[in-house]
């Protein structure tokens, strides 16, 4: 069979901003031609720093967000272009856990309503809803006796278990994790990581999960995808990925994750990057890293490096090596 999630050239180019005189800016490819499969099961960390446009990606991917160009394939079937309607048969099985729990959940609603909402969309009884709600509460450690309460009433760790719950039920096979942890307290984080890790086993999901950083998706990808000004720059196995980085700035991004070897950790160099990343609204010519790539050279100022095989993954640099 198929991959379960299949993407192609995937781009998102938004309306330039009007300025104070009224005239448009150019329009903004904040996502430049994503390609990407996901077997069943299996769970790509997608990496980058924010307003690279892995969230714009991932909001595509559950069809929050209609492309510009390019075609996902969801268990063989191209909703790309689907209505609203004509997604509905899908929607159950493609889901999202937002980054900031407490925003993303109405501060109005019970939990028992936040969690039951996806089922009653799906037809269900009230009083079925329910029970499922509070199984689910069960499933990510929340108890179930707190069904009637409020979102406020729960720490940030708890409310985003309330949010996986909510996203867990339908029995979703696809979840795209934005950001999950990066709004929780570092003690939290490793908490919630472990949890979405045992449920992708115990229900067989596959995971995009979308973090700013290496340190986070080590534990839960099978592999990485590191993204930069709205294209991916280095994909490949979580292993190969993290031993030897290819892409000058996938080697920036694991030199900044600290290591638990103390020793280790003192003799690494750490590579610092210039300045911040370019706006996605002038996006520097050839390839787009190149003002902070300590590699650079004259062809990468002209020249937009494709992503090519180099080293059992894919790479887009015209020197890759570690
Ligand atoms: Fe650096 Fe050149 Fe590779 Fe871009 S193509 S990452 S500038 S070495
Ligand atoms: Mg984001």
């Amino acid at each position: 069979s198929g991959p379960l999630l299949s993407v192609r050239d995937l781009t998102m180019t938004f309306p330039g901003r009007r300025s104070a005189s009224g005239r448009r800016g150019a329009p903004v490819r904040a996502v430049d031609g994503v390609s990407f499969d996901l077997a069943a099961g299996e769970t790509l960390g997608l990496v980058g720093e924010s307003g690279c446009g892995k969230s714009t990606t991932g909001r595509m991917l559950v069809r929050l967000l209609e492309p510009t160009s390019g075609s996902i394939t969801f268990d063989g079937r191209d909703i790309t272009r689907l209505s609203q309607r004509g997604l509905r048969p899908h929607r159950r099985h493609l889901q999202m856990v937002f980054q900031d729990p407490h925003s993303s959940l109405n501060p109005r609603q019970t939990v028992a309503r936040i969690i039951s909402d996806p089922l009653l969309v799906q037809g269900w009884s009230a009083s079925d809803a329910r029970r499922r709600a509070a199984e689910l509460m069960d499933l990510v450690g929340l108890i179930p006796e707190h069904i009637d309460r409020y979102p406020h009433e729960f720490s940030g760790g708890q409310a985003q278990r309330i949010g996986i719950a909510r996203s867990l039920a339908t029995s979703p096979r696809l979840i795209v994790a934005d950001e999950p942890v990066s709004a929780l307290d570092v003690s939290v984080q490793a908490q919630i990581v472990n949890l979405m890790e045992r449920l992708r086993r115990e229900l067989d999901l596959a995971y995009v999960f979308i973090a700013h950083d290496l340190s986070v998706v080590k534990r839960v990808s099978d592999r990485v995808a590191v993204m930069y000004l709205g294209r991916i720059v280095e994909i490949g196995e979580k292993r190969a990925l993290y031993e030897s980085p290819q892409h000058p700035y996938t080697r920036a991004l694991l030199s900044a994750v600290p290591l638990p070897d103390p020793a280790a950790e003192r003799r690494r160099e750490r590579i610092v990057l210039l300045g911040d990343p370019p706006s996605p609204a002038a996006p520097p010519p050839g390839c787009t890293f190149h003002p902070r790539c300590p590699k650079a050279q004259d062809v990468c100022r002209t020249d937009r490096p494709l992503l090519r095989i180099a080293a059992s993954r894919e790479v887009a640099c015209h020197f890759p090596g570690d």
